[in-house]
């Protein structure tokens, strides 16, 4: 290890910066937030140090660095040099060996008592990423790629935490207790409800713990479920979120449309369970999923709900969400891209375009029994690009409702099968062919219809 990384208290301590370029600057606002008193010593201030000074957060010397100038000043803790000027740089580092105060060079490792890590800031958390001087890029890509993995709230979360430390503390009085009880907390949804800000939700599922520890005389696993949109085919269609869920889970309820390899990425010793309606005699009947997943949550498991798509469009989501809040069990609901945008995109056009469609409708194309038909007449006056799920047995009646009312044959017509996924197939055809299209060239499900002037636009954007 070259260096000791170590987290300073500077608050209300004197720090001064020599140069008042841009990199000078950026090291003044660290110095700032950090809460530091900051003189910048400098004959010009670039617009970045202007900034600071006419926000009132730095006091400016206007001079250039000796040895004199530092007299009238209040000794600093630490010191930065960030001037372009090698002599002046060196006359900074060597007062400050004399002095005894650490000192920064900017970009000359050698020259440096301490150096500052690239950061990802999530306040209160702070990450540090260094090289140890040997490569600001490399710090810097590292860093980007924790900015993409440490969901932005995440601070939100460090200080409920804070917050409740004390009271946990006054519950439990055991170490390992409050440890168990901590880690069983922060491997539930209560990160991601605080993460998102919901912080009484979050405080909720926390006072739960706390109960059930006082209750049982420990902490118990947070039994919750987590329901899913696993996007329409590619695996790399699913969210960030979807997937840090699903490596939490201890149990998986997978639908038919999810890819294979996405049930794959959750935890190796994690329980699969294939819940997929494939025909009318072998289907695993909704009621009995809801209370697979109520009885598994009871018994304090995780559960990730996996389902094609977004789960409330056409995913009968929120039924199972129903049954979830009338047994008290938590739960997420993690949106996915739903078909109608996946296929389109991979097809190759949009759903509204400035010329061609303003507004989009997503029907569903088999209607439960009882329930009212689809209404062509306002379909077809409507203008919208219209996506048809579950469309295929039905092709005839919606082609022949959209005719009834007044649509012009010729409307551009896409069927897209197994969309998103390598076997994607895409037809383009009319309105006025749409079913037949479908029966000579044998579409299997699952397809989406899409009817639009919209579908034009892939011409142009095929190359
Ligand atoms: N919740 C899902 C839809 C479930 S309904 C979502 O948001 O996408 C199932 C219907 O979705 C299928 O009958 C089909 O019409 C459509 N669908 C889902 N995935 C598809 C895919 N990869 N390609 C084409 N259509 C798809």
């Amino acid at each position: 290890m070259d260096y000791l990384p170590i987290f300073v208290n500077i608050k209300d301590q004197h720090c001064l910066i020599i140069g008042g370029g841009a990199v000078a600057a950026r090291k003044a606002d660290l110095f700032i937030k950090a809460g530091a008193i900051v003189t910048v010593i400098a004959p010009e201030l670039k617009t970045e140090m202007k900034f600071h000074l006419s926000h009132g957060k730095i006091v400016w010397q206007m001079d250039t660095f000796s040895v004199e100038a530092m007299a009238n000043l209040t000794p600093p803790k630490y010191v930065i040099s960030a001037t372009d000027d090698e002599a002046v740089n060196q006359a900074v580092y060597h007062y400050c060996q004399l002095q005894k105060i650490p000192v920064n060079v900017a970009d000359q490792t050698a020259y440096c008592d301490f150096i500052l890590p690239a950061i990802v800031d999530r306040s209160p958390m702070i990450i540090a990423v260094s090289t140890g001087g040997r490569s600001p890029v490399l710090a810097r890509v590292m860093k980007a790629r924790l900015e993409a993995l440490i969901p932005a709230g995440f601070g939100r979360l460090a200080e409920l935490v804070g917050r409740y430390r004390q009271k946990v503390k006054d519950t439990i009085s055991h170490l390992d207790g409050r440890k168990a009880f901590w880690e069983k907390l922060l491997d539930s949804s209560f990160i991601d409800k605080a993460v998102q800000g919901r912080i009484e939700a979050a405080e909720v599922v926390l006072q739960q713990q706390l109960d059930t520890v006082k209750a049982e005389g420990q902490a118990l696993p947070v039994g919750e479920v987590y329901l899913i949109g696993a996007g329409p085919g590619d695996p790399d269609l699913m969210t960030f979120k979807g997937l840090r869920l699903l490596q939490q889970a201890d149990v998986i309820l997978y639908d038919r449309l999810v890819a294979p390899e996405i049930v794959e990425m959750a935890r190796r010793e994690a329980e699969r369970i294939y819940v997929g309606k494939k025909d009318k005699w072998h289907k695993v009947q909704q009621i009995d999923i809801s209370q697979m997943m109520v009885d598994l949550a009871k018994q304090g498991k995780r559960v990730a709900r996996l389902k094609g798509g977004d789960p409330y469009i056409f995913g009968r989501g929120a039924e199972e969400a129903e049954l979830l809040v009338k047994n008290g069990i938590p739960f997420e609901v993690v949106p996915g891209i739903t078909a109608a945008a996946g296929c389109s995109a991979y097809a190759g056009f949009p759903l509204t375009h400035r010329e061609f469609s303003q507004s989009v409708s997503l029907i569903t194309g088999h209607q439960q029994a009882g329930a009212e038909g689809v209404d062509y007449a306002r379909l077809a006056q409507s203008g919208d690009t219209m996506v048809f799920y579950m469309g295929i047995k039905n092709a005839a009646k919606i082609q022949a409702g959209l005719l009834e009312h007044g649509m012009d044959a010729m409307t551009p017509a896409a069927i897209i099968e197994k969309g998103t996924t390598p076997e994607q197939k895409v037809t383009i055809t009319t309105l006025g062919k749409l079913a037949i299209t479908i029966e000579d060239n044998l579409v299997k499900p699952p397809a989406l219809l899409i009817v639009g002037e919209v579908i034009k636009v892939r011409e142009r954007l095929l190359k």
